[in-house]
């Protein structure tokens, strides 16, 4: 059966995608769909009795998440400095989402929605101090329940099994900044050269397929602190950054050239990603937490996958939806009720569904002592939200065609005030309908080390 007629009978099955709020409604049918049986991780074969599906065959699942790695600081994005010249050659045989974004401007709800499905008003773990709760559902623990093996190399702190996200994980290596080999004052994480060989041994002795493996990645993350030969740009800030970004791309095309030497890239999906971008001063701030405007929370995605037309895709996809469509590519079917605030991207992805039911995007930002704001993008057009932020600004909002204005310095509000109440409803209703089911996050007393930690990180005061 070909790709097009699957879809088709898929979709006449499921009911077609309606723009807007119509697609939330959609897609928790769609997660209903889910329950039938599929083959899972013991029983490969895609063809004996599975339903349709658009996802290629794949054994293991492998996310390569680098944080801070803002959508522009890619040479495939169109980054004016030759920041990633080896991704750049990767990202011919894998497909780019050009309108990637992130659910929050901060790392740990983001990596939350990544491991669940859910965005952050839905599992609540916002805040600095709030940790991922155990009834909380993650991508792993399904994973490991259907026999896969499971392993997370973290180097971010916020992300650690401190704060629950080790759940699932048969091993959850976080790489402790105290014991970084090759420490540099300031820098409170390992870099990417240092975990370098813990991940490539990994990768040339994996455990027995099929498997999950999480690496979280901090450069370029503050502080910019590149090793000499990768200070290439300059020494402000942003040439800086650029450097570690440039660094980045090295040891992760490595990573991927392992993959292909070893023969498990043709048996295995592979996401690359980011868990939000940087501000270098686009609107009057630096850093990340603080607002939801594109250098914050446009996102790079690539993926890679057995037999994935490579391409680039305009269809605006979400770190929430990345754990359905990984456990759609594992036949593994969805638990009732999990990761249904997303949906699986491999129509689009494989090219054989119409991109247009892909055309909004929401992200928010509740972090009190930083900022609280709120972004929903339709189209071409966005609005943003700014209850606070650490720049002075309270109770505003904007309306910007990012299409045109992919910087928003031209707020449309005045001149277009239907368009901006149409959009603000429909970005308040996304939250309320977020918040009517929102879990109560646990919450660690940051102290002692842990405060430290997060100090270094600049995430507390
Ligand atoms: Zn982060």
């Amino acid at each position: 059966m070909g790709r097009k007629t699957t879809w088709s009978a898929w979709q006449r099955r499921r009911g077609r995608r309606l723009g807007g709020l119509s697609v939330l409604v959609l897609v928790l049918l769609a997660g209903c769909a889910g329950g039938e049986h599929r083959p899972g991780a013991g029983e490969r074969s895609r063809d004996e009795g599975a339903p349709p599906t658009a996802a290629p065959p794949a054994r293991n699942l492998i996310v390569i998440l680098v944080d801070t790695w803002r959508f522009d600081a890619a040479g495939f994005a169109g980054a004016k400095r030759a920041l990633t010249p080896e991704l750049d050659r990767w990202v011919r045989s894998g497909v780019v989402f050009e309108q990637a974004t992130t659910p929050s401007g901060w790392t740990r709800p983001a990596v939350v929605s990544l491991m669940t499905g859910l965005y952050p008003a839905t599992h609540g773990v916002q805040d600095k101090d709030h940790v991922a709760p155990g009834e909380l559902t993650t991508l792993a623990e399904v994973l490991s329940a259907r026999g896969y093996r499971t392993a997370a190399f973290v180097t971010n702190y916020a992300a650690s099994a401190d704060f629950g996200l080790g759940q699932g994980f048969d091993s959850f290596r976080f790489f402790e900044p105290e014991k970084a080999p090759r420490p540099v004052p300031k820098r409170k994480y390992w870099s990417i050269p240092e975990i370098d060989p813990e991940v490539s041994a990994f990768l040339e002795a994996p455990p027995a397929e099929p498997f999950f493996l999480y690496v979280h990645t901090t450069d370029p993350h503050w502080p910019y602190v590149p090793p000499p030969e990768y200070r290439l740009f300059g020494t402000d800030p942003r040439a800086l950054y650029d450097g570690e970004v440039r660094m980045t791309d090295r040891f992760v095309a490595s990573w991927l050239e392992r993959l292909r030497r070893s023969g498990l890239l043709e048996r295995s999906v592979v996401v690359l990603t980011a868990d939000h971008g940087e501000e270098f001063f686009e609107h009057g701030g630096n850093g990340h937490g603080t607002t939801v405007f594109e250098e914050c929370i446009r996102v790079p995605l690539v993926v890679w996958a057995p037999g994935l037309p490579a391409g680039r895709r305009t269809a605006q996809v979400s770190l929430t939806d990345l754990a359905p469509s990984l456990l759609e590519a594992a036949r593994i079917p969805r638990p009732a009720g999990f990761a249904d605030q997303g949906r699986s991207f491999w129509p689009v992805a494989m090219g054989v569904a119409p991109e247009d039911g892909w055309s909004w995007s929401y992200s928010e930002l509740v972090y009190p002592d930083k900022g609280v704001a709120f972004a929903y993008r339709e189209g071409p057009d966005k609005v943003v939200r700014i209850v606070h932020d650490k720049t002075g600004r309270k109770d505003i909002s904007y309306l910007f065609r990012v299409s045109e204005d992919p910087f928003e310095q031209d707020d449309l509000k005045a001149r277009e005030p239907g368009r901006f109440h149409e959009l603000l409803a429909r970005m308040d209703a996304i939250r309320r309908e977020h918040v009517s089911r929102a879990l109560e996050p646990e919450r660690r007393e940051l102290e002692g080390r842990a405060r430290e930690r997060m100090k270094g990180l600049g995430y507390v005061q």
